[in-house]
């Protein structure tokens, strides 16, 4: 019978090892992706993500129906929905590629179990990591804690392999099984539809995905190392989203990037990525635990929900981080230097605790990532692996100073602060970071 391809964060019909399997196996092909908003631990996507998640299912749906195949979407827990879809389309192999946080992983082998205790064929590939998380241990054997040993340590090994090609032609299904409609999944915002700034920004989906790295590698890398820092400058890939959805593997990024000539400095933040994910995978509750437990001690002070409402909208009085906020707001996205910034703002001027951050993070950012989101918050508020020591707290005003010393980004999106009345911090940057400080005395304490 058929082979059933579950698309998951892999959003491509190139480096898809997956499809490359189901293809090989010579019988008609089904896509099939699923809409889990009720397995237990699977944590529900944010708004900017789902927006993404629609236009980019738009764009596979339409390539593999071009290619000969099919899509089939489908809705609910997913261990039933897929042997459902099994069933229905009488399919004799099931193919995906793996996942790496912990509930997705225990769906996933138990699942296989299922459908290999009913006779179908099950295998799964790596796909969205360069290593896979157990692949890569100290000499002791035990997972890393520390970036530079780890990414070390990746790139000692064998090199990642070279991406798959593309498949010209897929073989339908006579029949396709029933599938939703993409629009009763109500995935876009309608009222109100806030979604005009991301459309200006983005097109979602694996061939703009590829232009965007080509011109990157042609237009951008020569200047990375230098100015990537700089939020106005624009020299950064904006590859993020495409990397989350799988739009592009990393092994294609890895292996064009080499193509093209140096971009060490540019590889290793691709390491950062998969750092993030060994470290989701040795700690499947990143988002909701301190690493470093003694950060428990934390003594966060009453939540003040105009504070956390003011950073929401950008409304801070500093104008990096409100040129951030609204950024993100407008566009699902933000300048790394500006998210640190920002998160800094958060968690050691506002006192508010990184968790209601990663959050709304989660629920804004297109680019919005199971590991990458959480490893990140933690490695500002100073709980995380790896982590900026907490007593280094930003200045705000100085990192402006000296990344966006032309105000390009701040006047591109927050111009109110360039006129003649700028707004006023609504904290005291130096009383905050003195309280900052104290607090961080009970954490010495607690270690
Ligand atoms: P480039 O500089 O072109 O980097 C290339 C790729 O490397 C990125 O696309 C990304 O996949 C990876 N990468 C770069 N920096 C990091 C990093 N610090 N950690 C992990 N991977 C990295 N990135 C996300 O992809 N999703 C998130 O949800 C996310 N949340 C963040 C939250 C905070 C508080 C902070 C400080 C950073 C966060 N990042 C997140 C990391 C980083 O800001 C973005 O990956 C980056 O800004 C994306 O822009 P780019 O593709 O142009 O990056």
């Amino acid at each position: 019978g058929p082979s059933v391809v579950w698309f998951r964060d892999d959003l491509r019909l190139a480096d898809n090892p997956a499809l490359r399997a189901a293809l090989d196996r010579d019988e008609p092909v089904i896509g099939l992706y699923v809409l889990d908003e009720e397995s237990s631990g699977i944590r529900p996507l944010g708004e900017a993500a789902r927006w993404w998640l629609h236009h980019s299912l738009t764009s596979l749906g339409e390539r593999l129906r071009e290619r000969g195949g099919a899509l089939v979407l489908r809705r609910g827990p997913a261990d039933r929905v897929v042997r459902e879809t099994v069933s229905d389309a009488a399919a004799g192999a099931v193919f995906w590629n793996r996942r790496y946080g912990g509930p997705e992983r225990e769906a996933d082998a138990g699942l296989k179990s299922a459908l290999r205790a009913d006779s179908v064929e099950v295998s799964s590939f790596a796909a969205s990591l360069l290593f896979e998380p157990w692949t890569v241990r100290t000499g002791a054997g035990t997972p890393f804690s520390v970036f530079t040993p780890f990414w070390r340590a990746c790139l000692a090994l064998p090199a990642p392999r070279a991406p798959l090609a593309e498949p010209r032609e897929i073989a339908g299904p006579g029949r396709t099984p029933a599938s939703d409609s993409l629009g009763d999944w109500a995935l876009l915002p309608t009222r109100p539809d806030w979604a005009g700034g991301l459309r200006e920004t983005w097109e979602p989906g694996e061939p703009a995905a590829r232009r965007r790295l080509q011109e990157f590698l042609r237009d951008d890398l020569a200047q990375y190392d230098r100015a990537r820092d700089e939020p106005g400058a624009g020299a950064t890939s904006l590859l993020s989203p495409r990397l989350r959805w799988g739009e592009l593997s990393p092994h294609t990024v890895w292996h064009e990037t080499v193509e093209a000539g140096a971009g060490g400095r540019f590889l290793s933040e691709l390491g950062w990525r998969e750092f993030a994910w060994h470290v989701l995978f040795h700690h499947p509750d990143l988002a909701r635990r301190n690493l470093r437990p003694e950060f428990d001690a934390f003594p966060w002070p009453r939540l003040q929900p105009t504070h956390l409402d003011a950073w929401q909208r950008g409304r801070t009085g500093v104008a990096l981080v409100d040129a951030g906020m609204k950024q993100l707001w407008h566009t699902g996205y933000m300048h790394n230097r500006v998210r640190m910034v920002a998160a800094s703002f958060l968690v050691k001027n506002l006192l508010i605790d990184w968790r209601r951050g990663e959050e709304w993070f989660w629920d804004t950012l297109v680019d919005a990532d199971a590991a990458n989101n959480p490893f990140n918050w933690q490695w500002v508020a100073g709980s995380g692996a790896d982590a900026a020591p907490y007593f280094r707290i930003f200045n705000p005003q100085l990192q402006a100073r000296k990344f966006d010393p032309d105000g390009h980004y701040v006047r591109e999106w927050a111009p109110e602060h360039l006129g003649e009345d700028s707004p006023e911090p609504i904290v005291d940057l130096g009383e905050t970071r003195k309280a900052a400080l104290d607090a961080y005395e009970h954490v010495k304490r607690a270690a």
